[in-house]
């Protein structure tokens, strides 16, 4: 059994010597279990976070053990009594290529006509904290203006359509133009811009958004989030969804400080985990599918190939090499 696993604590950005390759014989499987092959591999932003010897909302892994991660695969052998032999799960799986479990934290992969890898995106884990970030933290109102950071990515750019269908104003924020271009030209966002080239954000925003901002769906943090607030207007709502820009720093950034702004606008700023909507999540899942089969909910996914490879396609999340949800495929469907 080929696996991933945590070398190194990452000082700053990972490497990829962070992570290990090891091959170990698959255990025999005992009465209550059942053997998976993996099939989609997801790499996400959070991993980062489990990777630090810090208890967060999480458990880190400790040195040695097999990288935490959701996946799709296929289920090839049953000692299990609810999974049988050509079940496609999905769950909490790891970097691994075959997985031995009795259940815990897997389910039956239902994506109707929608391949079996959205169930890692726009299906999956993504698409319900799109989702409720959205809905439950911010509740846009038609006509209202949403700012999203982090635009083009799983859930940005899920995000980003939600809104659309709830009738608002959506302006994104991306790292490349082909991002920026896929934003307006095949998303439907109002507008958007590249960060990387664009020198005074503020004004940037002011000009992209004349009416001011009444949500931000923030998943970046730093810089862009800090040009945000001098926009909000009254009862404006910031739903923080991820702050990527941080996750690599060493060192804490001097922020400007604009919270004066939520005295003067009477705004809010909110975090969330998508778990905690977790008695919620059939009802979301009804919806997300419905506008996907509708074709008012579109998605990428930008599928890299080998096990042996996930670090680095992990490692590329924190240089925008992805547009849409970021998989690794382990073997062929
Ligand atoms: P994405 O698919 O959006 O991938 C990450 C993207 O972040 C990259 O493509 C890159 O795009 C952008 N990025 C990387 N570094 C920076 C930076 N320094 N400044 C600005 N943008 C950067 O990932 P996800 O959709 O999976 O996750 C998005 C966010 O949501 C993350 O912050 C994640 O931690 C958070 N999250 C939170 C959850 C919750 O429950 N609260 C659950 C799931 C995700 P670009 O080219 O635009 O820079």
């Amino acid at each position: 059994n080929r696996q991933i696993t945590l070398a190194a604590r990452p000082v700053g950005r990972p490497q990829e010597s962070d992570f290990a390759l090891v091959e170990t014989p698959i255990p025999e499987l005992e009465e209550g279990q059942f053997l998976i092959h993996t099939t989609y591999l997801s790499v996400d932003p959070y991993m980062r976070g489990r990777m630090n010897d810090r208890k967060s909302y999480a458990e880190p892994v400790k040195l040695g053990d097999v990288m935490v991660g959701e996946a799709v695969g296929k289920v090839v052998e049953s000692k299990h009594p609810k999974f049988d032999v050509g079940d496609i799960v999905a769950g909490s799986i790891g970097w691994q290529e075959y997985c031995v479990t009795d259940g815990t934290d897997i389910r039956k992969v239902r994506t109707g006509n929608q391949p079996v890898s959205a169930a890692l995106g726009v299906l999956g884990m993504p698409g319900l904290t799109a989702y409720f970030g959205l809905l439950e933290i911010a509740d846009p109102a038609a006509g209202e203006t949403v700012v999203v950071s982090g635009a083009a990515g799983a859930v940005g750019s899920t995000v980003g359509q939600i809104a659309k269908i709830r009738g608002c104003r959506v302006v994104g924020i991306a790292g490349t133009d082909e991002k920026v271009a896929y934003l307006t030209d095949e998303l439907g966002f109002d507008a958007a811009f590249n960060y990387k080239t664009t020198k005074d954000y503020v004004a940037k925003l002011a000009e992209l958004c004349p009416e001011g901002i009444d949500v931000y769906f923030d998943n970046v943090g730093g810089p862009i989030t800090d040009a945000v607030f001098p926009l909000l207007n009254k009862h404006a709502r910031v739903s923080v969804c991820g702050q990527i820009s941080q996750y690599n720093a060493t060192k804490l950034e001097q922020g400007p400080r604009l919270l004066w702004k939520l005295i003067e606008k009477q705004a809010r700023v909110e975090g969330f985990l998508v778990f905690q909507f977790i008695d919620k999540f059939r009802t979301a899942m009804v919806d997300l599918a419905h506008w996907v089969e509708e074709g008012q909910l579109k998605y990428r996914e930008n599928i890299e190939e080998g096990l042996e490879n996930a670090p680095k396609i992990f490692l590329g999340l924190f240089d925008g090499e992805n547009i849409g949800k970021q998989l690794v495929r382990v073997s062929p469907e």
